[in-house]
């Protein structure tokens, strides 16, 4: 155990500020003056903020552990200054949509972790009546798509549906977490075999998140679900969503580094590495979204790490059929710290939606803070240190990735979990369970 971990800019309370955190068995015991003799003195460049939270990670094991595992999922998460994530319920084999698929997702992980690992439960069609059940079984919520989610054995909710699992999911006082593009607006915009990614950007319009997220915030009003609307891309529906809020619906939004780091304008024709959906916008979209985030209408920032294989993410670079997902979860933060600061914001900032804000969105009260009785896990990000992102060097499972060849202003130095740093070949990852 490291005991004593000293910086000039440690985040309490929302303030950066010289300080000592002493931490003893697993747990930052106090916060105490700066002091140069600490066991751990951290460069004058670097911050010492709570551990990344990421609420939104594909691992893919047990059934598609090809495309993405616990193993390398967890150790870049550790390299990327992430202690916890949260596991999405698709892509596995089998989707977490019963009590038995999450036994058999916690003890593919239970042996593997090497940062915490909590899960989401599946809401489709066939899961309908036994949500209850899977959420006294520990998942921090539910997942729902309103259009193909890409695999066969999770699919969509229509309308009606949608509206019975608002009304199971708030007679328990759950969280439904949506997937919010519009089956029809999607089916009626064309989507001919294509390389090009403006083609590309035609087929998922703006009017398809849109007209998801009103149906969402209708059904919310209606049961008085909790609601989360996932991976927003779409500025256009900020104004939505911040007149649901005004108006007292308990609506929360995430969107993702790729959205805020990227823009449509630069990415090149025949490259699915770029592919995600809802799609990564222009320029103009890309600043509404910092707005956003600055005004506090999106709450929180997630990786959505969603890799594949090289074969389906090809796919000859026709991106009707390449598989839609970017793996961004050792790099969305530095991705993400560089350019908010680039833009003005500090790392308070960046700390408030990658780390606290998704600690509370699942009610995990000892993560994403640094403060007396927190778990000590944190993460140090010096400005000093740039980073070149070179896919093939990422731990993930499959190496490509949409900010291969980026130059980042800073990195990820130390991730401690529960105050011991995390290693290669450590394992000291606890599975998480709903506990509010
Ligand atoms: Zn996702």
């Amino acid at each position: 155990m490291t005991a004593t971990v000293a910086a000039r800019r440690v985040l309490v309370e929302g303030v950066l500020a010289p300080a000592t955190l002493h931490l003893a068995d697993g747990t930052i015991t106090a916060i105490a003056p700066y002091d140069a003799g600490a066991a751990l003195v951290l460069p004058d460049t670097s911050y010492l903020l709570p551990g990344v939270v990421d609420t939104h990670v594909h691992v893919n094991e047990p059934g598609r552990t090809e495309w993405e595992g616990f193993a390398t999922a967890t150790r870049a998460a550790a390299l990327g200054g992430v202690t916890t994530l949260v596991d999405m319920p698709l892509n596995s084999v089998p989707p977490t949509t019963t009590v038995e698929a999450l036994a058999s997702k916690r003890s593919a992980a239970a042996t593997q972790a090497a940062v915490d690992v909590g899960f989401w439960g599946g809401a489709v069609p066939d899961s309908l009546g036994g949500l209850e059940r899977l959420w006294e079984a520990g998942v921090f919520g539910f997942k729902c798509f309103l259009s193909p989610s890409g695999v066969e054995e999770f699919p969509a909710l229509d309308p009606v549906q949608l509206g019975a699992a608002l009304k199971e999911v708030a007679s328990f006082g759950g969280l439904l977490i949506v997937h919010a593009e519009d089956a029809a607006v999607l089916d009626a915009a064309p989507h001919p075999p294509s390389r090009s990614y403006a083609d590309f950007l035609v087929s998922r319009p703006d009017e398809a998140e849109l007209a998801a997220i009103r149906r969402l915030l209708d059904g919310a009003r209606e049961t008085g679900c909790r609601v989360h609307v996932l991976h927003l891309s779409s500025a256009r529906a900020l104004d939505l969503i911040a007149d649901a809020r005004a108006e007292g619906l308990p609506v929360t939004v995430e969107t993702c580094p790729h959205y805020l780091c990227l823009a449509a304008e630069e990415i090149p024709d025949a490259a699915p590495e770029f592919k995600c959906c809802p799609p990564i916008r222009d320029e103009g979209n890309r600043s509404a979204l910092w707005e956003g985030l600055a005004d506090g209408v999106i709450d929180v920032v997630v990786s959505d790490h969603s890799p594949t294989t090289p074969a389906m993410k090809g796919a000859g670079g026709d991106l009707q059929q390449a598989w839609g997902g970017i793996a961004g979860l050792q790099v969305g933060f530095a991705a993400v710290a560089d350019e908010a600061l680039r833009r003005g914001h500090g790392l308070e900032r960046v700390a408030a939606w990658m780390a606290t804000g998704t600690a509370d969105l699942v009610g995990l009260a000892a993560k994403g803070r640094i403060a007396v009785g927190a778990d000590a896990d944190l993460v140090a990000y010096d400005t000093a240190v740039p980073l070149s992102v070179d896919a093939s060097r990422l731990a993930h499972r499959n190496p490509g990735s949409a900010y291969d060849g980026r130059r980042l202003a800073g990195s990820v130095t130390h991730t401690l979990l529960r105050g011991e740093p995390v290693e290669e070949g450590t394992r000291r990852g606890v599975l998480l369970e709903r506990t509010t």
